[in-house]
C-alpha cells in the first residue's frame, strides 16, 4: 500500500470486454466451465503471443537488449525447452513433491476452500474470554465485512482502532471453535489448517499402478536445473550465463480465483541465471533492476507497478544470508490498494543444483577455468564450484492480465465507451486498413496496402481490414481492440495519394503519403 492512488477500474468490466472481443474464455465453457481453467480467444492468444515473444527476444535473442552485466561483459543466455513430464525424483530433489503444500481449510457451513495463509482473523482488543474471531482475507473488503459482523456479535460499532488482527495459523486449535469464516454465519464452522500437496498427479503407462505415478511439473524452473549440465557440455556457455524457458505449468490451487490470476494451468517465463557464489549479490541486484525496467518499458509504467523486497521471515529455506528475493508486483483492481505478484526474482544459492547432484548421483560441479590461483605460467589453475542462482521468475498469464487491466481505459467521449491502450509491441492488432465505403475503387486500394502491411508486419501481430458498417463503428471497435493505427481510404486518396491514420490514444486524425504508410507504421512500432 505504498501508494495513494488506488486502481478503481472494474474488475466485471474487463473480464466482459475480454470475453466480447475474443481475449479470454472460460475453460469449457458449454460444459458449465471448470474452476481455475481459462481459454485465450484469437485476440488473447496474440496478445499473450506477442508478450512471449517480446521477453524471449529481449531475454534469450538480444540479452537485456545489449545491456552489460555487472561484469562489464554480455550478459548470455540460452533456452532450453524441457518436458512437462519428467521423472518423479526430480520433485523428489527439489522438494515439491515432500513439501509443496499450501495449509488450507475447508468452511463445513459455506464449503468455501480457503488457503490458511491467506486468511487473517480479528477480535476485539483486550477481550480474552469468549472471544469470537471473524477470519477475512487480506483485502478491504473482506475486513469492513468481518468487521460488520464482529460489531453485530459484539452488539457495538466497531472501528479499526478497537480490534487485534493475527494470523489464522497462529490460533490454537480451540480458538478455532469460536471462529467465522468469511462467508459463514455460524461460529467453528472452520476445519484445522491441512496440508494440500499442489501438485497434479497423472500415470505413465497402461497399469496406472502406484509405481507409475508421475507429475504434471509445478513450474518451469526444475527442467533447467536437471539440464545445467547437458547444456554446459553441449554449448559454449561458461559461468555466469543464463538458461531460460517458457512453458506451461500446474498447480492444484486451492482457492483459483480472480479471474486468471490464480489459475491451476498457466503458463511461465523462467531465467536460472549461474554464476559464482561472490558474484551473486550484483547479479541479484542488476536482474531485480532489470526486470522491473522490462515489465515498465512493456506497457507497465504507470504507478500501479511496484518492486517489493520480501522481509526475512518470508525468504525462502534455502535463500542465504546475504541473497534476498524481491517481487514485482502489480496493482490490480482486485487487489488494490494492495498489489499482486506479477515475477518473483530470488536468490537461490546453489541449493537446486544440490539437491538434484545429491538426488541423482550426477556431477553437476562446474570448472571454471577463469578462477582459482596462478600456476607457474599465470594462468589460473581453475576452480570446481556448484554455481549459485539468481532466478527472474515471471508469470506469463499474470503479465496479460495485468496488461488488459492497464490498457482498459475508459473513455465516455468514444462511441466504445472505452479503448485499450496496449503498448505497440504487445498490441494483438498492429493495424487495420479500412475503406470509408466499399466502392468507388476505394476497396481494391485498401487490399493492395492491407496486403502490403501484412507481408511487411504480419510476423507481428494481425493486420485487420474491414469494409462492413460505419467508419465510427469500425473505429470503435479497433478502440476496444487496442488497435494502436487505423487507415483509411478515402475519396481523396484516389486524387492525391494520401490517407487517414487515426491515432487510438487521441483519436485525432491526419493525413500522411500512402506510399509512406509502411514507413509510418515501422516507426510506430520501434522497428523502423
Ligand atoms: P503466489 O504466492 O501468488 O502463489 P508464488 O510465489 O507461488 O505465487 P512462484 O512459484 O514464484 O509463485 O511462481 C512464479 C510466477 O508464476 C509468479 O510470480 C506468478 O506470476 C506465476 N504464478 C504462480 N502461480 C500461479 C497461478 N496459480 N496462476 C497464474 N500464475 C501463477
Amino acid at each position: 500500500m505504498t501508494d495513494a492512488t488506488p486502481n478503481t477500474k472494474s474488475m466485471d468490466d474487463i473480464m466482459a470486454l475480454c470475453k466480447r472481443r475474443g481475449f479470454v474464455y472460460q475453460a469449457s465453457e458449454i460444459y458449465g466451465g471448470i474452476n481455475g481453467f481459462w481459454d485465450y480467444g484469437p485476440l488473447g492468444a496474440q496478445l499473450k503471443k506477442n508478450l512471449r515473444d517480446a521477453w524471449w527476444q529481449d531475454i534469450v535473442m538480444h540479452p537485456c537488449r545489449g545491456k552489460p552485466g555487472p561484469d562489464g561483459k554480455p550478459v548470455e543466455i540460452v533456452p532450453v525447452d524441457s518436458c512437462i513430464i519428467q521423472n518423479p525424483k526430480v520433485w523428489e530433489a527439489s522438494g515439491h513433491v515432500g513439501g509443496f503444500n499450501d495449509p488450507m481449510v475447508d468452511c463445513k457451513e459455506t464449503k468455501n476452500r480457503y488457503r490458511a495463509d491467506h486468511l487473517l482473523c480479528m477480535g476485539m482488543k483486550g477481550d480474552s474470554t469468549g472471544q469470537i474471531y471473524a477470519y477475512i482475507e487480506n483485502n478491504d473488503d473482506s475486513f469492513a465485512a468481518a468487521l460488520k459482523k464482529l460489531s453485530k456479535y459484539k452488539k457495538q460499532e466497531l472501528t479499526k482502532d478497537d480490534i487485534d488482527i493475527c494470523a489464522l495459523t497462529a490460533l490454537s486449535t480451540e480458538e478455532l471453535v469460536v471462529t467465522v469464516g468469511p462467508d459463514a454465519k455460524e461460529a467453528g464452522t472452520l476445519t484445522e489448517p491441512r496440508a494440500f500437496n499442489l501438485m497434479f498427479k497423472t500415470y505413465v503407462g497402461a497399469t496406472a499402478s502406484e509405481d507409475d505415478v508421475a507429475y504434471l511439473r509445478p513450474e518451469t524452473a526444475q527442467g533447467i536445473f536437471v539440464n545445467f549440465k547437458n547444456v554446459v557440455d553441449t554449448t559454449r556457455v561458461g559461468v555466469p550465463f543464463g538458461i531460460a524457458q517458457t512453458g506451461k505449468a500446474f498447480r492444484n490451487e486451492v482457492t483459483p480465483r480472480n479471474f486468471t490470476f490464480r489459475s491451476r494451468e498457466f503458463e511461465q517465463m523462467e531465467i536460472e541465471f549461474f554464476c559464482h557464489k561472490d558474484d551473486a549479490p550484483a547479479w541479484y541486484q542488476f536482474w531485480r533492476d532489470e526486470r522491473m525496467k522490462w515489465w515498465q518499458e512493456i506497457g507497465l509504467g504507470g504507478n500501479n507497478l511496484q518492486m517489493r523486497e520480501h522481509d526475512a521471515d518470508e525468504l525462502a529455506h534455502y535463500a542465504k544470508d546475504g541473497g534476498g528475493a524481491a517481487d514485482v508486483e502489480y496493482r490490480f483492481p482486485f487487489t488494490a490498494p494492495g498489489f499482486g505478484e506479477l515475477e518473483g526474482i530470488a536468490y537461490r544459492s546453489d541449493y537446486d543444483l544440490r539437491q538434484h547432484a545429491e538426488h541423482s548421483g550426477a556431477k553437476l560441479e562446474y570448472f571454471d577455468t577463469t578462477r582459482g590461483e596462478l600456476a607457474k605460467n599465470g594462468q589460473p589453475k581453475g576452480e570446481r564450484y556448484l554455481p549459485h542462482v539468481i532466478e527472474p521468475s515471471a508469470g506469463l498469464d499474470r503479465g496479460v492480465l495485468a496488461i488488459l487491466c492497464e490498457a482498459y481505459t475508459p473513455d465516455p467521449d468514444r462511441a466504445s465507451g472505452v479503448f485499450m491502450k496496449f503498448h505497440p509491441r504487445v498490441a494483438p492488432i498492429k493495424a487495420a486498413v479500412f475503406p470509408l465505403v466499399n466502392k468507388d475503387g476505394m476497396p481494391e486500394v485498401a487490399a493492395t496496402l492491407h496486403a502490403e502491411l501484412v507481408r511487411r508486419f504480419g510476423h507481428l501481430g494481425f493486420i485487420e481490414t474491414d469494409a462492413k458498417q460505419s467508419i465510427g463503428k469500425r473505429y470503435a471497435r479497433m478502440d476496444e481492440a487496442g488497435c494502436p493505427y487505423c487507415f483509411t481510404i478515402d475519396g481523396d486518396t484516389l486524387n492525391d495519394n494520401t490517407v487517414t491514420v487515426r491515432d487510438r490514444d487521441t483519436a485525432s486524425q491526419e493525413r500522411i503519403a500512402l506510399d509512406a504508410v509502411g514507413a509510418f507504421l515501422a516507426e510506430k512500432l520501434g522497428i523502423g
